[in-house]
């Protein structure tokens, strides 16, 4: 037992069986040199900073985590499976992990989002941000009277019940529906949980949520990632801004919501919205059309392919959108990322008239601000335009990031005005 650490655990206890709830039933003891990172509350223990466990936890148990030499530095719950072998939750030895410590994150980071005024049943926000929110390995979406909840830590798939009863009591969802992580993500954290309704009744069809005055479909049980890419939402209305009387080319527009926004909220021209999923464009096309926004086309191709056609031909976009997939998963694929990163911008300025806008967007978490930007001056570089930059933006503020733990900040979206 280390000395800070409360006197009701037990640290040779194992599976929670003498510790009080939220309590540790065992001790991570880390390296030498390797606490500096908890010391500044980082919530990502990896097993190889891991020296000896004392005890015998169970994958969700509660763990305090200690120097080499016995120091308490944190607590967190105990994944034997993840190479994020422990999850940190709290950096004093004063808190347990239980119940009412959810509740109490949770109700916090709703409070935030009231505050923001992204309460509005009509419309659609990201309640619960993982990291961003202290609650590692939890996301909660709220569209319109339901609620989308991913699980990606398998700690936190152990108490779901009583998040769920949390979430009941703080927003009434007529149903709460759960989505499996990505497949990569679920199997590194030894998770199978299958897409299924939790709570209340789920949908009987595409729901219809309102962003900026503009209506959009979503649907819950269908949909990629968790239905909408609410991240983008004030993305979407910053590249609108630019949008008056413009051509624009939507690239990977998905549900249509850049479109849309340029079409009704921007006056655009016309806007060429295109996806290499047929369902997405037939999305963006009932979104588009929902919105009376008669001046988007939709097509379904692969944008490398598009926009080497667009960029060779006469006519000329006013404004080209690029927001695409992830490129790089991790770190190991980053050049090629950065190539393919630069390829489509590339394309995307050659295919705007002077004076053109691009909105360009990464969403790979590896691909830092920097890394972007140095990508842009290598554009700029190559093809002997000017770019000048007039907004870089990130996600939008109900996708809080923690300080603690940069690699939540994952989204970039820069404005820039092409000569
Ligand atoms: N801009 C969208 C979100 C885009 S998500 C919004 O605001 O909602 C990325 C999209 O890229 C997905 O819809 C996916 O189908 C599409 N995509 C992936 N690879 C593609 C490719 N090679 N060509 C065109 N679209 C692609």
């Amino acid at each position: 037992m280390l000395d800070a650490a409360p006197s009701t655990g037990d640290a040779a206890g194992g599976s929670g069986a003498t510790a009080g709830p939220g309590l540790p039933v065992a001790t991570v003891f880390l390296k030498p040199k390797r606490a500096r990172p908890f010391f500044g509350k980082h919530p990502w223990v990896l097993d190889s900073a891991v020296l000896r466990v004392e005890g015998t936890p169970a994958d969700g148990d509660v763990v305090d985590l200690a120097t080499h030499d016995g120091t308490f530095v944190a607590r967190g719950l105990w994944n034997s499976s993840s190479k994020l072998r422990v999850r940190l939750y709290a950096f004093d030895a004063a808190t347990r992990l239980d119940d009412a410590l959810w509740a109490s994150r949770i109700a916090s980071a709703v409070g935030l989002r009231q505050s923001l005024g992204l309460d509005d049943r009509a419309g659609a926000a990201r309640l619960i941000n993982s990291e961003g929110d202290a609650l590692s390995g939890l996301i909660v979406d709220r569209y319109g009277a339901w609620l989308s909840v991913q699980v990606t830590a398998l700690a936190m798939s152990h108490r779901l019940d009583a998040i769920c009863d949390t979430l009941e009591s703080l927003v009434a969802p007529k149903g709460i529906l759960l989505r499996g992580a990505e497949r990569g993500l679920a199997k590194l954290e030894g998770l199978h949980l299958p897409d299924r309704l939790v709570r209340g009744s789920a949908p009987s069809g595409p729901i219809f949520v309102f962003e900026h005055g503009l209506k959009f479909g979503v649907d819950l049980t269908e949909g990629q990632k968790t239905g909408f890419y609410l991240d983008q939402r004030d993305n979407r209305q910053a590249a609108a801004r630019f949008a008056r009387g413009r051509r624009v080319l939507d690239m990977f527009c998905y549900s249509g919501g850049f479109a849309t926004a340029c079409s009704v909220s921007g006056g655009a021209r016309s806007v060429l919205a295109v996806d290499s999923s047929a369902k997405a464009t037939a999305l963006a096309k009932a979104n588009a059309d929902l919105n009376g926004a008669t001046n988007v086309i939709v097509e379904t191709a692969d944008a490398f392919e598009k926009l080497a056609a667009v960029s060779s031909a006469a006519d000329r976009f006013g404004m080209v959108i690029l927001d695409p997939p992830k490129f790089a998963r991790s770190r190991a694929s980053l050049d090629d990322a950065m190539r393919a990163y630069h390829r489509i911008n590339r394309m995307a300025v050659d295919a705007l008239e002077p004076g053109g806008i691009l909105v360009t967007c990464s969403c790979s978490g590896s691909v830092s601000r920097d890394d972007f930007l140095v990508m842009l001056s290598g554009v700029a570089q190559r093809s002997g335009r000017t770019i000048q930059l007039l907004e870089c933006r990130g996600a939008a503020p109900d996708h809080p990031v923690s300080a603690s733990c940069l690699e939540g900040e994952y989204l970039k979206c820069v404005i820039a005005r092409v000569g």
